[in-house]
């Protein structure tokens, strides 16, 4: 797991917080009531929130090891974020101006742990958070020549198609998680965002070739170990 910096354009930042956000594309709400149907979605005020540690970014050039305390692994590609600080009470009009960078990730679930953690109303990091649940590929710098509310993106595993998304169909787009989150937590430089994933999960396994893709941010692969 590499966890120190973070390039981004000419420059190097160290990460700070890993932020995600659940529940952000709808055809993926769907799905998961497909998992677990007693689970309510709809009517939430504001983005689901859940974190993890830095200690479970995964780059490129690594390996994905597969957790021993779970059985079904599944991928959720996600646009990332990362931002430059940001601060308190961040205005949404105001908030790409603390996007350092984007790129593509995985937010690594375990779901039948999540299933069962969630019907114990149990906290999501055993499900979540574990060692090697993040991979995180190289970052983009952000700057407005380029539109986060049309990226195109999609998720491969061993060369065939599983999800397909963009950041236009997000439930909440980016400036207003960004916004959300400063409401929570005073933003700082390093703070990374998994805004969500589209339909399509499915179940990765150890010798899976996993690869990301967007036409904006580039390609992506790690191999399950
Ligand atoms: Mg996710």
């Amino acid at each position: 797991m590499t966890t120190d910096s973070i390039a981004v354009g000419e420059r190097v930042i160290k990460p700070c917080r890993i932020f995600c956000i659940g529940k952000n594309y709808a055809e993926h709400i769907r799905e998961l009531d497909d998992f677990d149907a007693k689970f309510q979605t709809k009517n939430e005020q504001h983005p689901v929130v859940f974190m993890k540690p830095v200690t479970s970014i995964v780059s490129l050039g690594e390996s994905i090891h597969v957790p021993m305390h779970g059985n079904i692994l599944h991928h959720e590609v996600e646009v990332v974020v990362l931002l430059n600080g940001g601060g308190r009470n961040i205005l949404i009009n105001d908030a790409l101006s603390y996007v350092a960078g984007v790129t593509l990730g995985l937010d690594i679930t375990l779901r039948d742990v999540q299933i069962e953690v969630k019907k114990k109303g149990h906290p999501w990091e055993l499900s979540k958070s574990f060692d090697y649940s993040s991979p995180l590929g190289l970052m983009r710098s952000y700057d407005e020549s380029f539109d986060l509310f049309d990226i195109p993106f999609a998720c491969f595993v061993n060369e065939e198609k599983r999800q397909e998304g963009n950041t236009k169909d997000m439930i909440y787009s980016i400036p207003q998680v960004i916004s959300f989150l400063s409401t929570v937590w005073k933003l700082m430089p390093g703070d990374l965002i998994y805004t969500g994933t589209p339909s399509g999960i499915g179940v990765i396994k150890s010798r899976d070739e996993i690869v990301l893709n967007s036409p904006m941010l580039g390609r992506f692969a790690w191999s399950v170990l």
